[in-house]
């Protein structure tokens, strides 16, 4: 059967990764439709009415987009956090919602080294810095990022810990990390990076009490959410610790306060990416943007629901 595939993305994927989409659709005789770096919702509104699938990145899925999108039977958010999707709604309307973990796991996991060796050498401003062979990092969750952060942190001669009620202590063992039973525990160790989904449960869950607890140098890396770290508490562990470091993935609406409270050491003690730049790389974009598209048609053709998600 003919399918109409709507690519609805508020910031575009590269073009080489629309092609790539384009060419798993069509190989199956479906139909894309692009709305890229649409500039409104009403636009969303306006063109999700024809199709019977949806790939999105951060675009908000809510009820009312729902609502206009009566043919609809499955949305793919191409990426791994879907706390833009609200998924009682899409169950509400009988729609399937998935995404596509571990397509940017490696993406991120760079990224984050990449945050830690420039803070590591003092943002390369001409003194000395430290080397993070022997060092400690400590995982909160430990899904498909964290365990190409663990991966990378093995080459690095580090020595990983993770926190993740949903695996096994023992396979985690397996995997080569030591298993911390609390997520206080985590915060003994001097990096600490954030791999758990934005979810209630994890909402504004970092905090003062947790950030205290770090060793000398602490160091709190965040490729998950924002929303995850408790803003205020933040800003106060930055102001009155002066070797404590934050290094994260999307700044907050205003950094001023942030960069106040670090002077001079933005890029040692503080790092914002300008907007949320884990998953931007060419290999990520195509990864993910793919997967989804296979997704949708093993969905249609195959009845495959592997990668939905439960509200
Ligand atoms: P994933 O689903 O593979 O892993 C998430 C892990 O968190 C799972 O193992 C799960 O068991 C665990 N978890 C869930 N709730 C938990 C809790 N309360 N305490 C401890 N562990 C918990 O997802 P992923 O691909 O590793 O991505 C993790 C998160 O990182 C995503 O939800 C997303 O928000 C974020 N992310 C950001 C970027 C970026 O561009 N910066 C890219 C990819 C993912």
């Amino acid at each position: 059967k003919a399918r109409t595939v709507l690519l609805a993305t508020e910031k575009a994927f590269a073009a080489a990764a629309v092609t790539k989409i384009e060419e798993v659709l069509k190989a199956a005789n479906y139909t894309m439709k692009k709305l890229e770096n649409y500039k409104s919702k009403d636009d969303l509104l306006a063109a999700v009415g024809d199709a019977d699938a949806m790939i999105i990145r951060s675009d908000i899925v809510d009820q009312a987009v729902l609502d206009k999108a009566s043919k609809m039977k499955i949305v793919v958010r191409a990426g791994a956090g879907y706390d833009n999707i609200d998924l009682k709604a899409c169950e509400g309307k009988g729609i399937t919602a998935m995404n596509t973990p571990g397509q940017n796991a490696n993406a991120v996991a760079e990224l984050v080294f990449g945050m830690m060796i420039v803070s590591a050498r003092n943002n390369f401003d001409g003194t000395s810095g430290f080397e993070l062979v022997n060092r400690e990092i400590a995982f909160y969750g430990f899904g498909a990022v964290a365990r190409a952060v663990h991966k990378l942190a093995q080459g690095f001669g580090m020595k990983s810990f993770a926190y993740d009620p949903y695996i096994p202590a023992d396979k985690i063992k397996e995997m080569g990390a030591e298993p911390v039973s609390t997520v206080a525990g985590l915060f003994e160790h001097q990096y600490v990076s954030l791999h758990v989904p934005l979810t209630d449960e994890t909402k504004a869950s970092i905090n003062k009490d947790l950030l205290g607890k770090m060793p000398k140098g602490g160091t709190l890396i965040n490729t998950a959410r924002l929303e995850v770290v408790h803003e205020a508490d933040m800003l106060e562990i930055l102001k009155t610790r002066p070797d404590f470091c934050y290094l994260c993935d999307v700044a907050p609406k205003d950094i001023e306060p942030f960069k106040a409270a670090v002077g001079d050491k933005y890029g040692k003690r503080l790092i914002f990416t300008k907007k949320k730049m884990g998953a931007q790389t060419a290999e990520a974009n195509d990864n993910a943007g793919v997967a989804a598209a296979n997704q949708i048609v093993g969905f249609f053709e195959k009845g495959e629901t592997r990668f939905s998600l439960k509200a």
